[in-house]
């Protein structure tokens, strides 16, 4: 078989309809399949096989589309699956379970959604939160709050105390001037990955950051505030979000980048990672993964776990150290040919503008959608007033078509913010980007081997391990377009040929 064929990923586009939360149910399944098959085009995507769900996904095995397309990926006839929102895929415990483990088994090599995409490598622990909080937003919208605190909550208004960085003032919530600073100085500092929350509570103190009694910030307090969207305007009140008419002191996007260091860092604490390049690298003769071992000396060995017991490898220890200095090797691979990445940063300013025009559909799509449900609005209250709609009945319509009109404006409001961010990008930052792995190779002799094993995961799709040494690599996107090798069986003769390659 041909190489370069298996390495295209083959798609399914998974549409599902939701019959247990109509509010959310912004898009038909026809509206949905038509703008994810847009979405495709614009990336250039395989689809091989779509997928059609009406059945509720609250209880597994209770959707019979999604155990084919489960199937399928087994059997690794799909590789990547397309969906509007990572909570139409999985929205009971069981169904994210296996399409996490799919991931982590790289079997499952991509999830696109309308918003991003979710990869091996990304961690795990933010794919539940962010299933989860699918779950909670539903539950709790259905629960009653308060009127008075609801209707200003709804009109932007923050009904409590004003966080830190904050001030209450006549009714209104403005930004203080003398502790806001330093707020977005603690979320770009955190973003940095380089500083814990102590060190910013100690370094931030000795700038002047002080409690009214001229005290030091505690590090949870810190702690606190780096997961309050309240700062990036975002309100959120009993499990419901609201959009904020107050200042943002920082952008959505270094607010989400920051909820991602939380995860990773929480993830890397808890599971303590002893051995950091297993579950990583491959035995190049079984396919098995390699584990680890602490040995003589407590030094780390990895070796071939010979899962199918066919395999000699597994009698090969590897010390860590020689391991890393082997995965060094891996940058050789890359080219930083000036004229290469000219033309890729050309290619990839080209994709920006499709994402530009894709995003401009979608916002007319919602503000269209916006206008209708405001008719509706209209054409319900009429019915009530000329008593053809009892007020049960009115009062139920009324709020569902509230509640879609909130998530909407929501939608709209990151989808502006997306398009605005996209505005920004300039030549010189996609350039930076393609030089990152320069940067990355030059620090990763001297970085531990979690700090190594980051930066790999980055780069990385697949690594394989023969006598010691690497056998196979592929880079993922966009690396991969700057990497040396064809074939990628053929990795020794392009690191020897790599040693005349000038750069
Ligand atoms: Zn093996």
């Amino acid at each position: 078989m041909n190489d370069k064929k298996d390495e295209t990923i083959k798609y399914a586009l998974y549409c599902r309809k939701s019959t247990e939360d109509s509010s959310r149910q912004i898009l038909s399944l026809d509206s949905q399949e038509k703008e994810m098959l847009k979405l495709a085009e614009t990336l250039g995507l395989d689809i091989v096989s779509t997928f059609r769900e009406s059945k509720s996904a609250k209880k597994p095995d209770n959707r019979p589309q999604f155990s084919e397309l489960i199937n399928l990926i087994k059997r690794g006839k799909i590789q990547g699956v397309i969906c509007w929102k990572i909570d139409r895929l999985s929205r009971n415990p069981i169904d994210s379970a296996t399409i996490q483990w799919l991931l982590q088994q790289n079997e499952l090599k991509i999830i696109q959604t309308m918003e991003r995409q979710y990869l091996p490598g990304d961690n795990a622990l933010l794919f539940n939160v962010e299933s989860g909080m699918a779950n909670q937003y539903i539950l709790d919208l259905s629960k009653n709050v308060k009127r008075g605190i609801r209707a200003k909550l709804e009109k932007g208004g923050w009904p409590n105390l004003a966080p830190l960085g904050y001030l209450n003032k006549d009714s209104k919530i403005i930004i203080d001037k003398a502790r806001g600073k330093y707020i977005v100085k603690i979320f770009e500092m955190y973003k940095t990955g380089k500083y814990s929350v102590k060190e910013i509570s100690d370094i931030l103190f000795k700038e002047g950051f002080r409690s009214r009694a001229h005290n030091k910030y505690h590090k949870s307090k810190i702690h606190k505030m780096l997961s309050d969207s309240f700062y990036c305007g975002i309100m959120e009140k009993d499990g419901a979000i609201y959009q904020g008419n107050h200042e943002p002191l920082i952008s959505k996007k270094l607010f989400d980048e920051v909820q991602e260091m939380l995860t990773k860092k929480s993830h890397i604490k808890k599971q303590n990672i002893p051995f950091a390049f297993r579950g990583m690298l491959r035995c190049a003769k079984c396919g098995c993964l390699l584990t680890a071992t602490k040995k003589k000396r407590r030094l780390t060995y990895y070796y071939c776990t010979n899962g199918k017991n066919v395999c000699e490898e597994h009698k090969a220890y590897i010390k860590e150290e020689n391991l890393s200095t082997e995965l060094n090797g891996v940058f050789d691979n890359l080219i930083f040919d000036e004229k290469v990445v000219n033309l890729v940063y050309r290619a990839k300013l080209k994709e920006s503008g499709n994402v530009m025009s894709y995003l401009e559909e979608a916002i007319l799509g919602l503000q269209n959608r916006l206008k209708t449900l405001e008719e509706r609005k209209k054409v319900l209250i009429d019915g009530y007033l000329d008593k053809v709609v009892l007020e049960g009945d009115y009062k139920a319509k009324n709020r569902i078509i509230e509640n879609e009109i909130v998530l909407i404006n929501k939608d709209l409001q990151e989808l502006e913010v997306k398009k605005s961010s996209q505005d920004n990008i300039t030549l010189e930052r996609i350039r930076n980007a393609f030089l990152e792995p320069k940067t990355m190779q030059k620090e990763f002799l001297s970085q531990k081997p979690d700090e190594q094993r980051n930066t790999l995961i980055t780069l990385l799709w697949n690594a394989t391990i023969d006598n010691k040494k690497i056998a196979n690599i592929s880079f993922k996107e966009p690396y991969n377009v700057l990497s040396k090798i064809e074939n990628k069986s053929d990795f020794d003769s392009v690191r020897r040929g790599g040693d005349s390659n000038p750069g």
